[in-house]
């Protein structure tokens, strides 16, 4: 047995052809992909408190809950898509949302401004987001999908398994991510931005499952929450609520998931972390 660092560079001299590794987005064939991110760089670091003696966030998982810097990323794209992906998404929701200092743009932005629909018997908010030159509508979309579609593209799940199954939907969002084709008509994406403090930062990946006839996943990041729905029988009332093909761009502001997400957030808690390591008193 040898160790050779200089073994590559002997097969190189050899004439033999660099591998080369193949971005799951545009397919183009690079030396060396970039390490992506399932949930964007920029959600982490919001979700860090540099107040405290360790800032890292708490990630709990089937197994334990554990501060840590680590962060969810494989070798999936070329450095152009994750440019895209910049551009044409995080970099405006990222300074939208809710930010570490507590700021919150585009809840801002909103609150300057009478919502088109406010049921008096809810808290649910809506407004009409064609109608709001602030909103970047595109990127707001783009950037869910984004993140909906890596979840679709990598094992990233503690078993192994691919967390958002976009089944035959697949190739026509990565070519939507390319522009080249337009968002799915027979699939539909709800956008919520979340009202309340007390876990207004609580973030998981993509997750869902089956719901009668059409798949459903749920993403929750600081401030806002996206839902897509896949399937050519997702019911009218999901149609209407599409951020990108309902009347006037939908947009709901409600403090109705916070509730739904404190008790989700619970009940994984009391389940999967033992009580003398649960630090959250859930
Ligand atoms: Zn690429």
């Amino acid at each position: 047995m040898f160790f050779a660092p200089f073994l590559s560079s002997l097969y190189m001299g050899a004439g033999a052809v660099p591998a080369m590794e193949q971005c799951k987005l545009c397919l183009n064939h690079v030396a060396k992909l970039e390490d992506s991110h399932f949930l964007s760089k920029g959600i982490y670091k919001r979700l860090r408190d540099d107040k405290e003696k360790n800032p890292n966030p708490w990630q709990i998982t089937p197994k334990t809950a554990v501060q840590t810097s680590d962060q969810m990323k494989a070798r999936l794209l070329c450095r152009d898509c994750e440019q895209r992906f910049c551009k044409l998404g995080e970099n405006w929701v990222l300074s939208n949302c809710l930010q570490k200092d507590c700021g919150f743009p585009l809840a801002s932005i909103l609150s300057l401004i009478p919502p088109d629909v406010s049921p008096a018997q809810n808290h649910t908010k809506l407004y009409y987001a064609s109608k709001i030159p602030e909103i970047n509508v595109s990127a707001l979309a783009y950037f869910a999908v984004s993140i909906f579609w890596r979840g679709s593209i990598h094992p990233w799940n503690h078993d192994g398994t691919i967390p958002v199954k976009l089944g035959p939907y697949q190739e026509q969002f990565r070519q939507y991510l390319l522009g080249m084709q337009a968002f799915p008509k027979d699939c539909s994406l709800c956008v919520v931005l979340r009202e309340g403090k007390e876990i207004d930062r609580l973030t998981y990946p993509p997750v869902g499952q089956r719901k009668g006839t059409f798949h459903l996943y749920r993403f929750p990041m600081p401030g806002l929450a996206f839902t897509l729905a896949v399937s050519r029988n997702i019911p009218p009332s999901h149609r209407e609520m599409c951020f990108v093909h309902g009347r006037g761009n939908p947009l709901f502001v409600t403090s109705c998931l916070e509730p739904l997400l404190l008790d989700e957030a619970r009940k994984f808690v009391q389940r999967h972390v033992k009580p003398h390591v649960n630090p959250f008193m859930l």
